[in-house]
């Protein structure tokens, strides 16, 4: 559905533009009006559209960010939410459940539900 409304707001706006490029040829004579009030709306809906897409990407930039903790004396590894104030190679009160050793933040990462396939 993104894509798609993506495309078409790609292909309102150039036919908007094309129809504002013939508004300007003066063999249109009185029609030149008319057609460059069309083509400014034809590009404002697909404005609007691009602009409705890039809207809810920003929203999905604010999604849940995860914490990785990793065992200094085994392998054990956990993922939990990220907490504020946790960053890379940070200490951890906690011990491991595995060996009793002390762990560390291993990465914190930006969850992304979707692939970036439709970004382009
Ligand atoms: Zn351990």
């Amino acid at each position: 559905m993104g894509i798609i409304s993506k495309i078409l707001g790609v292909v309102l706006t150039a036919s908007g533009a094309l129809i504002l490029t013939h508004a300007m040829d003066p063999n249109v004579g009185s029609l030149s009006f008319v057609l460059f009030v069309v083509g400014l709306l034809v590009m404002s809906v697909g404005f609007g559209l691009l602009t409705a897409g890039k809207q809810k990407k920003e929203v999905k930039a604010s999604l849940p960010t995860v914490t990785e903790i990793r065992c200094n004396g085994c392998d054990f590894k956990e993922i939990r939410d990220y907490e504020k104030g946790d960053y890379i190679l940070k200490p951890l009160e906690m011990k491991c459940p595995k060996c009793s050793g002390k762990m560390t933040i291993e990465g914190v990462y930006v969850v992304r539900e979707e692939p970036d396939k439709d970004r382009f």
